[in-house]
């Protein structure tokens, strides 16, 4: 399979060859096509395999298909990682895939200051990366809704549970529009996960690399 077999927009191609991609890794192979057609995903995958761009695609891919106003104060695709380390690398990754298309890419998490990172949500993202607890943070001090959300990501959900962020994962999902997509990444399933899985997805495909 090529990425162009897969159905991407031709901005997204353009990006891929430039970043040296030649083909998609498993996980984006078997993923991308149902992610491009709006179906909720859920990945047990490793770091490593090339899950950043599998669910990172389509979601440049959609908004770049749809446009519509970064929404002040919001996001269109919000992505949950458990570490600034990660966070700052997805929003990386998004910014390099989505080089050719006008979207606007923050991230945020703790341990900086948060008004330059309110001040950034005020404008309007279309697509968000953040940790759970500065995004609490946010969402507490009104400086961002989850209302526009159109996507939402979980990624190292089992990292999630090891750091004690499935409280705040729990308490913002009620936040999101009940019509949205889904992705949820795990390395492995214990019990927990298993459970959070199954309430935040629809008929999810299941991939596993
Ligand atoms: P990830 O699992 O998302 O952390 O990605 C691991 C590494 O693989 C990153 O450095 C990516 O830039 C790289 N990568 C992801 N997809 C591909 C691909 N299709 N071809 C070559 N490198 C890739």
């Amino acid at each position: 399979t090529s990425f162009q077999e897969l159905g991407l927009a031709a901005p997204l191609l353009s990006a891929l060859a430039e970043e040296g991609y030649e083909k998609p890794t498993p996980i984006q192979a078997q993923a991308i096509p149902h992610l491009l057609q709006g179906r909720d995903l859920l990945g047990i995958a490793q770091t490593g395999t090339g899950k950043t761009a599998a669910f990172s695609l389509p979601i440049l891919d959609r908004l770049s298909r749809d446009r519509k106003p970064a929404p002040r104060h919001g996001c269109r695709a919000l992505v949950l990682s458990p570490t600034r380390e990660l966070a700052s690398q997805i929003a990386e990754s998004i910014r390099s895939y989505g080089r050719h298309l006008k979207l606007r890419v923050a991230v945020v998490f703790g341990g900086v200051s948060a008004r330059p990172q309110a001040q950034e949500l005020a404008r309007g993202v279309d697509i968000l990366v953040a940790t759970p607890g500065r995004l609490i943070d946010h969402l507490d001090g009104r400086a961002v809704n989850l209302s526009h959300v159109e996507v939402f990501v979980l990624d190292e959900a089992d990292q999630m549970l090891d750091m004690g962020f499935i409280h705040a994962i729990r308490r913002l999902v009620p936040l999101l529009p009940k019509v949205r997509q889904n992705l949820f990444f795990s390395a492995t399933m214990p019990k927990e996960i298993g459970a959070l899985a199954a309430d935040l997805l629809r008929d999810p495909v299941q991939v596993s690399v």
